[in-house]
């Protein structure tokens, strides 16, 4: 990695494969900002402003909120001072359209990402963690039907992106099945 004190890293994977879990683990480990946007998504819902009730109605069906109001959260966050020591972005670039301005807000701040990395996981498998996880956690898109969205909103729109990303970032493939701690520990490998 080209500055060891520093880093800039995009975690991907389906809905399901365990992103939040080692992008909390790269936070505690590296010291970088944790930026989930589905996270943040939640939070504007839960104040209840007119933007949050726009966006509960996106969570609710498992469909991305238009790439305009995610993107400008985005660069909100990402030129703030919290993530000059580094970032791990969680949930975000969804599509080329946000891949792309990603890249234009980082080149702005002169701060290119340095790897993306995808938790693979095979779908049955993904389905099989949702549907238990809906038995604990009280989220509204963790029905059957909206599963199978997310899943699908993941297929057509997000894997692309990785094939955009790939021409000008080193994009590491990472199998997510393993144990928690085993996928942490090559993750950390891929960082370097
Ligand atoms: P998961 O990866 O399990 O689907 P997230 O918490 O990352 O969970 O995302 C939950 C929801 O938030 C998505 O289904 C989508 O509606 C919305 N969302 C999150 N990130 C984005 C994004 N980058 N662009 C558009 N919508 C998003």
């Amino acid at each position: 990695m080209a500055d060891s004190a520093r880093y800039n890293l995009a975690l991907f994977g389906p809905a399901g494969s365990g992103k939040g879990t080692q992008a909390e683990f790269l936070k505690s480990k590296l010291g970088v900002e944790h930026i989930a946007t589905g996270e943040m998504l939640r939070e504007e819902r839960a104040r209840g402003t007119d933007l949050g009730q726009t966006v509960g109605t996106y969570l609710a069906a498992g469909r991305l909120v238009p790439d305009e109001v995610i993107v400008a959260m985005i660069r909100h966050r990402l030129e703030a001072p919290q993530a000059d020591a580094g970032f791990v972005l969680d949930g975000f670039p969804r599509t080329v359209a946000q891949a792309r301005a990603l890249r234009d807000v980082l080149g702005n701040l002169d701060r290119p990402l340095d790897l993306a990395m995808v938790l693979e996981v095979p779908t049955e498998e993904l389905i099989k963690r949702l549907s238990n996880r809906a038995k604990v956690e009280d989220r509204d898109d963790d029905t059957p039907e909206v599963i199978e969205e997310r899943l699908r909103v993941y297929h057509d729109q997000t894997e692309p992106v990785l094939d955009y990303l790939a021409d000008f970032v080193q994009v590491a493939r990472i199998d997510g099945t393993k144990q928690v701690d085993e996928v942490s520990r090559e993750i950390l490998q891929a960082v370097g």
